[in-house]
């Protein structure tokens, strides 16, 4: 039998859904049969709305949206006006949920029991999964409880982080009060990037060690060993690991404070600087769009320049020490906006990695763009690929898969 299932993915100030058919024997990431995606961004002032659908063409309009329960209300109204939820034109929703903290290690049926644990988590992510639980409870109040609506979470994938890189050198006793570890983030992207990778190479995912590059305007590398992230850059919140659009990633810990003393602020206003004005943004003084700092770079802007060289850098030294964590790897694959659309960046951090077997292929990066590609070159001991990350499909997945679905669609 075939199932629509539509996915919700909450941004801080985005919506990104789609409504997809996933027909029996339809198991590979790419075997869901699209029938309307959007975006709705801004959220919180003037949105642009843009629908895409395969059988009413495309739509846009600016209206303002106010959050993300709202969003959702936008995006339902569209799809009954569309007639694109008759009936039985629902089967479930699939929601990405960023934190799962140490609750939930999986997938799950959304009930009031797991909506009360995911707000239980607010202590530890105060700001994270709030438009995802605005989006769940508008999503409950249109549909009622009978339809499945299932949470798949950013940190299942990295929920088997061995201890020696889960943990904090912090004492114990606070570690294990405040349930302070290492839980990483994007985990719904590094699975896409290395379940997709084993499906166009027709293998087991679990035979391969991997280094995944999720690069946007938020980033993160992680380490695949046997199919599950065994490290990952980011920690306990997204903030931890690489220079990103607008987060500072690793800083020397002292920092926060050293910053609080002497601009008589409170660390939480410090947080946030190293949150909302750091990284790209932070270093280039202008903008934390890597579009904009190469453009820049090239007409010999210094500053937008060390954004730049820093971003490859810091990715770079990440990639030596997953080398090191997984005694080599196959492949290294770059996912994200800057990672699927950029060949300079990709050249820039891959640059100088002969001597572990890494060579680009010149001609095949510059070529891809936006579009699945092997890049390195045939002598090239580590193969290295772009693989636009489509974590609706993923979500979309987990969510057959937790309702029992997708055993009967091998069929
Ligand atoms: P998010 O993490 O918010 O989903 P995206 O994955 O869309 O972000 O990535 C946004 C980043 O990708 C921006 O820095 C943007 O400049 C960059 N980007 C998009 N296209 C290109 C390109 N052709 N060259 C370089 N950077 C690009």
């Amino acid at each position: 039998m075939s199932v629509n299932i539509l996915t919700i993915n909450c941004g801080s100030s985005s919506l990104k859904f789609s409504l997809v058919t996933l027909d029996p024997g339809a198991i590979r990431l790419d075997q869901g049969r699209l029938i309307v995606r959007g975006v709705l961004d801004r959220i919180g002032g003037k949105s642009n709305i843009s629908f895409i659908s395969t059988l009413h063409g495309n739509h846009t309009e600016e209206s303002v949206i106010t959050d993300h329960g709202e969003a959702i209300n936008s995006v339902f109204e569209w799809l009954y006006n569309k007639r694109l939820l008759g009936r039985d034109g629902l089967q479930a929703v699939g929601h990405r949920v960023v934190h799962g903290g140490d609750i939930f290690r999986r997938a799950v049926r959304i009930d009031d029991t797991v909506i009360g644990e995911i707000e239980s988590l607010r202590s530890l992510a105060p700001l994270h999964n709030e438009p995802a639980l605005r989006a769940i409870k508008t999503a409950r109040e249109i549909l009622g409880t009978a339809l499945p609506q299932v949470a798949v979470f950013d940190t299942s994938f990295h929920n088997r982080l061995p201890d020696v890189a889960a943990t904090y050198a912090i004492p114990a006793e606070l570690a294990e009060k405040y349930r302070i570890k290492r839980y990483g983030f994007h985990g719904i992207a590094h699975q896409y990037m290395a379940e997709r990778y084993a499906e166009l190479n027709d293998l087991l995912v679990s035979r391969k060690r991997l280094i995944t590059l999720q690069l946007g305007n938020g980033c993160s590398a992680t380490a695949v060993k046997q199919g599950y992230s065994v490290d990952t850059s980011m920690g306990l919140t997204p903030l931890e690991g690489l220079v990103m659009g607008t987060r500072s990633g690793d800083v020397d810990p002292t920092l926060p404070g050293l910053l609080s003393r002497k601009e008589g602020v409170d660390t939480t206003e410090v947080e946030n600087w190293l949150n909302t004005r750091s990284g790209l943004l932070g270093v280039s003084g202008w903008t934390h769009d890597m579009r904009e700092l190469l453009e820049a770079q090239a007409r010999g802007d210094k500053r937008a320049g060390l954004a730049v060289e820093m971003f490859c850098y810091r990715v770079r030294k990440y990639i030596g020490s997953y080398l090191a964590v997984l005694g080599g790897s196959d492949a290294i694959i770059f996912g994200g906006g800057i990672g699927e659309n950029s060949p300079v960046i990709r050249e820039n951090i891959c640059h100088g990695m002969e001597w572990c077997g890494l060579i680009l292929d010149s001609r095949l990066n510059q070529s891809a763009i936006g579009s699945e590609t092997l890049i390195s070159a045939g002598s090239s001991l580590i193969k290295v690929y772009v693989l636009p990350v489509n974590e609706e499909a993923i979500i979309a997945r987990e969510t057959a898969r937790l309702l029992g679905w997708l055993d009967n669609m091998k069929k």
